[in-house]
């Protein structure tokens, strides 16, 4: 299935570049920073680099939609509101590439189709495993869980701190940035917004 996301799968860019060549641009970033890549402390870095990077940015290889749409099942009947609070995540931002940490609250109200709550964290983190800003992201979810899942709301509430405003720039540390999308009943029906509010902030610093 076609994916929606905007933001383009490695395997669409067009020339990915190898890893000799990523490993020698961190080489370039450590001696722009006035070290010295051949020092016997850095000489490992650039590979590790690489391979963390592999892990921050595992999601660009995954296709949100794919994993919903490969495991949802078709329920009639079950028409309470799902709520899974609390997702850690990391990500990064796309303007400093520093990161962000926090976490998402995910609820939908089914109409037909449920997935494993293991899925909704899924879908967390392929988003968060790519360059982000913390609105669109927030937006990337629920828009996701709307298009495969077909329910009738999706809320996703995002609290996150980010590295680039609490080390540097501005120094802000304690801050969070709290993001949200309501979609169908979450946004039409004061009481099914009400009734995730209450449950994300009973779980809320747990
Ligand atoms: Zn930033």
């Amino acid at each position: 299935m076609a994916s929606k996301d905007p933001v383009p799968a490695a395997s669409a860019l067009s020339e990915r570049p190898s890893r000799a060549e990523a490993e020698s641009a961190i080489r370039t970033l450590l001696r722009w920073a006035g070290d010295d890549p051949d020092r016997e402390g850095l000489l490992d870095t650039p590979a590790r680099v690489a391979r963390a990077y592999e892990e921050f940015f595992a999601g660009y290889s995954k296709d949100p939609v794919e994993i919903l749409s490969t495991t949802f099942s078709e329920v009639e009947g079950y028409d309470e509101m799902v709520v899974l609070t609390n997702i850690r995540f990391e990500s990064h931002c796309e303007h400093h590439m520093a990161p962000i940490i926090g976490k998402a609250h995910v609820a939908y109200l089914p109409d037909r189709r449920v997935v494993g709550i293991s899925k909704l964290a899924r879908l967390v983190d392929i988003f968060a495993k790519r360059l982000q800003i913390q609105e669109k992201m927030t937006v990337q979810i629920a828009d996701t869980l709307q298009q495969v899942l077909l329910p009738k709301g999706v809320a996703v509430v995002i609290e996150a701190s980010h590295e680039c405003m609490t080390t540097r720039g501005i120094h802000k540390p304690g801050t969070s940035l709290v993001t949200s999308r309501m979609l169908g009943a979450f946004r039409d029906d004061p009481s099914t917004r009400r009734e995730f509010m209450s449950i994300i902030s009973q779980k809320h610093g747990e």
